[in-house]
């Protein structure tokens, strides 16, 4: 035990190792940063390749209702998506997705 009173008075006196987000120090996202997804509806044919290549069931096109549902909750932000839009109607911007306190949905439209 005494061999250990070196390292507790020199962390009693050192800033603490963690950084204290979201409040202070947040790090500039590095480039390539895969952040919260954009729908562009505008674009969107209802093609549904997202859907069918995303991992996480975390997109969800309904043609006959012409809705495209996107769950953030169940995205792992691979960006598989991104890449297979054929019409590139979707984007990642380079912010974090914001904590929530109820899970929901996007339902976007054309
Ligand atoms: S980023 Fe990946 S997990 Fe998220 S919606 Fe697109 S394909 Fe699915
Ligand atoms: S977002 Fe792109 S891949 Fe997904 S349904 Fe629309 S056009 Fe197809």
């Amino acid at each position: 035990m005494p061999w250990m009173l070196p390292t507790i008075w020199k962390n009693l006196f050192s800033r603490p190792v963690t950084r204290r987000y979201p409040f202070k120090d947040i790090r500039e996202p590095f480039s390539g940063y895969r952040g919260k997804l954009h729908f562009d509806m505008e674009k969107c044919n209802l093609c549904s390749a997202c859907a069918q290549l995303c991992p996480s069931n975390a997109i969800v096109v309904d043609k006959e209702a012409k809705t495209l549902k996107y769950n953030p909750f169940a995205c792992i932000y691979c960006a598989t998506c991104v890449e297979a839009c054929p019409r590139k109607a979707i984007t990642m911007d380079t912010h974090y997705s914001p904590p929530a306190t109820v899970k929901s949905e996007e339902t976007c439209r054309p």
